[in-house]
């Protein structure tokens, strides 16, 4: 496990994704080259860092595979300077992704990441992760339920919800900013599930469904289980 090249394997992995179409943005390409995946995977699971598939953290949670954060960046149309919410921080490595896109180093007028997980030992999994790979100051982990979004930082360019909902949650779209974009997987538990899209323009909203998708399911209280 020690020898393995991660920045060669993170090459490789990109250009997979380059090569399928799953990848076209400059920005989102370079995010992908840049955050390390092997900080935010468990331990011993660290030489499957850049094979293309979900990996577990922990509490039957998952990090989700990388074509999957790739077509979600690419769907949200992420600008520098944009303030970002993600519900489900789980390992933390999309909100990482996010915040090397919204706000990478250097930039004048850089955005900013919240993310909220439901489980308290996931949230502390995410913070320490971000913390040890210099995200910190970018991406804020919050503890809590997620499908409330978070009224006091409202309201949001971007929102992006990792776990399937039975609908999409009415705060969540209260939350939206003028000219913002929400991607959500809506669906039944483990199975039949479809990525949509929400755009805000002018309190009028477009919905539009992406492409069949599987997540673990969303909970709170408009989520699953209340
Ligand atoms: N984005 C994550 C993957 C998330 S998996 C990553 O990059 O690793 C989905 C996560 O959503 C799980 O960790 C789960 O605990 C969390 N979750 C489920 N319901 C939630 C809710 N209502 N609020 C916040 N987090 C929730």
């Amino acid at each position: 496990m020690t020898n393995i090249d991660f920045e060669a394997e993170r090459k490789r992995l990109v250009n997979y994704l380059i090569k399928t179409g799953v990848l076209k943005s400059e920005n989102v390409i370079k995010a992908m080259l840049k955050v390390p995946r092997e900080e935010f995977v468990p331990k011993h699971l660290k030489n499957q860092a850049y094979e293309d598939t979900p990996l577990p953290t922990s509490h039957g949670q998952t990090i989700s595979a990388p074509h999957m954060v790739a077509m979600m960046c690419e769907f949200l149309e992420l600008r520098v300077g944009d303030k970002v919410l993600e519900i489900g921080a789980g390992s933390g490595y999309h909100a990482a992704v996010i915040a090397e896109i919204v706000a990478p180093e250097g930039t004048k007028n850089p955005g900013h990441v919240y993310t909220i997980e439901l489980i308290k030992e996931l949230a502390d999994f995410a913070r320490k992760n971000l913390e040890k790979t210099s995200y910190k100051n970018r991406v804020t982990v919050i503890h809590g339920d997620g499908t409330l979004g978070l009224p006091e930082y409202a309201p949001f360019d971007r929102i992006i919800v990792t776990a399937a909902a039975p609908s999409i949650p009415k705060p969540l779209i209260e939350q939206l900013a003028d000219g913002g974009i929400l991607i959500i997987p809506v669906g039944e538990p483990h199975f039949s599930q479809v990525l949509k899209r929400v755009m805000k323009v002018k309190d009028t909203l477009k919905f539009d469904d992406l492409c069949d998708v599987v997540f673990v399911p969303l909970r709170g209280k408009y989520g699953w289980l209340g």
